[in-house]
């Protein structure tokens, strides 16, 4: 870190102690910019790095709620709208039991670059509760949703901040959210992206996170002469990241041994096939079941309990982690460059731990940060946002190319930044600079 970085960093670290997820983020966007605040006196001398890791805004509300038992339940609502220089705010909504402030500030933090990097119109925010829709009804899920709109209706608005889905909100919980909005506000407009298509939604929407993070990581292999076709890959989660991140492998010709959950992970030695991704899809997304049962509906899988898939296969090419935040570790990455493996794009937000990435990097492995390589999922959600205000949708084809080009496009900023900034081959450090000088240019233009 230069100077600055590091007095801003330590004034961080000292106001949020406790928050380890958001410190972790901060420390790797300031690190990375060492070379461009040394050449840019300006952005000190407005404030831009104090202005940046301070949220413009957070909401926090309870949200009470009657269970399908007739019993109250409360619950935490969040809105971090951390930045809105380049568009209104826009970032998903994650509701899991492990969702607090740290999370959803890290989360929002990395949301501000990774929607500048998209050239689209976006500012960085995020939100959640921590209520976990894992083995609940629909009417639970129903009511908690209806309940935490009609706290956050106020908030929100498409030209204002527009929410999407994360872990654990998906097109069911979309659905009850944007209801409750048309009821309370009476208007039919896009305050939500990853709406249904019938009523609003965009082509390609549930698919962009995952295919966009196969195309990124496609452009990166390109660089080394090398592609995705005949290649084997590990990847981590089963929910909708990982699941349309497997579909875009097996398309290109790779092969996907692995999936998982949150209670341990499938190895599949004769690779996922269509079949068998559909029987994941129905499982996970209608029966809302546990990936155990996948070892019990295929023979060639083995099902390993409280573990993650990393350390469990033999020969690896690339790595596509799609869960959680810190879920590769240095010991994994380790064992997997030991097993043949040349690539790691991150699907999920933040999942290498930094000793993980560092590692990575000092070692010549090709390394997608989330940041970028997960960004064609908002990037659609922008695209989605100009279709409601056109009040026109695309093909699937139209969208699925405007996604591709914007992925190449992340791809090339990346490398870029990189290179003029002295980071040659690092996508943190390129995906970090080019995502910040848009914002913080932004924000010199724009006053104080
Ligand atoms: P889903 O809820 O659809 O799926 C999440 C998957 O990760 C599930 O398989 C879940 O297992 C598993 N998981 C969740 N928490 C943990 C945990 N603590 N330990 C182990 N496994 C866990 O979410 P998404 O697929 O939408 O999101 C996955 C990741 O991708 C997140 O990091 C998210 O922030 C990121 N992302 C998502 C985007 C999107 O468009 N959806 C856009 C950009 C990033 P289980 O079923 O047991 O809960």
């Amino acid at each position: 870190m230069n100077a600055y970085g590091k007095r801003i960093y330590e004034d961080v670290v000292v106001k949020n102690p406790d928050q380890v997820e958001f410190l972790q983020a901060v420390k790797e966007v300031l690190e990375s910019l060492a070379p461009v605040l040394d050449r840019n006196a300006r952005y000190e001398q407005h404030a831009i790095l104090e202005r940046m890791v301070i949220p413009e805004r957070i909401i926090i509300f309870q949200v009470p709620w009657i269970n399908q038992e007739g019993k109250v339940i409360v619950n935490k609502g969040y809105r971090v709208q951390f930045n809105s220089a380049i568009g209104p705010y826009k970032g998903g909504l994650r509701f899991h039991p492990s969702v607090n402030l740290s999370i959803l500030k890290f989360l929002g933090f990395e949301q501000i670059f990774k929607n500048s990097l998209t050239t689209l119109p976006m500012g960085g925010a995020k939100g959640g509760s921590n209520f976990d829709p894992k083995g609940r009804s629909d009417i639970d899920v129903m009511r908690f949703c209806q309940s935490f709109m009609r706290e956050l209706y106020r908030h929100v608005g498409p030209d204002c901040d527009v929410p999407a889905g994360d872990i654990g909100v998906g097109s069911r919980e979309i659905g009850y959210l944007f209801g409750q909005y048309k009821r309370i506000v009476n208007a039919h407009e896009g305050v939500l992206t990853g709406k249904n298509m019938n009523w609003g939604g965009s082509l390609i929407r549930p698919q962009a996170t995952g295919f966009g993070n196969v195309y990124f990581m496609r452009e990166m292999l390109h660089t080394r002469g090398e592609d995705v076709a005949g290649k084997i890959a590990v990847v981590s989660g089963s929910g909708n990241v990982a699941q349309y991140t497997i579909k875009k492998v097996i398309e290109l010709g790779g092969k996907v041994i692995s999936v998982s959950d949150s209670s341990g992970s499938i190895i599949d030695q004769d690779g996922i096939d269509d079949e068998k991704l559909e029987f994941i899809m129905e499982l996970k997304n209608v029966r809302r079941g546990r990936i155990s049962e996948y070892a019990g509906k295929f023979k060639s899988a083995k099902y390993v309990a409280g573990q993650k898939p990393w350390q469990l296969v033999d020969k690896i090419d690339l790595a596509l982690p799609s869960a959680t935040q810190n879920e590769l570790e240095l010991d994994d990455i380790k064992y997997m460059v030991s097993k043949g493996c040349i690539c790691v794009s991150e699907g999920a937000n933040m999942p290498s731990t930094p000793a993980a990435v560092n590692y990575m990097l000092s070692n010549g492995i090709l390394f997608g940060p989330g940041k970028a390589a997960n960004a064609g999922g908002v990037a659609t959600s922008g695209l989605e946002m100009s279709q409601n205000s056109l009040r026109m949708s695309w093909t699937a084809e139209e969208v699925d190319q405007k996604l591709q080009r914007i992925m190449t496009n992340i791809h090339k900023s990346c490398i870029e930044a990189a290179d003029t900034y002295g980071f040659k081959g690092n996508y943190v450090a390129g995906a970090n600079i080019a995502g910040f000088l848009k914002v913080a240019d932004a924000m010199v233009d724009q006053g104080i």
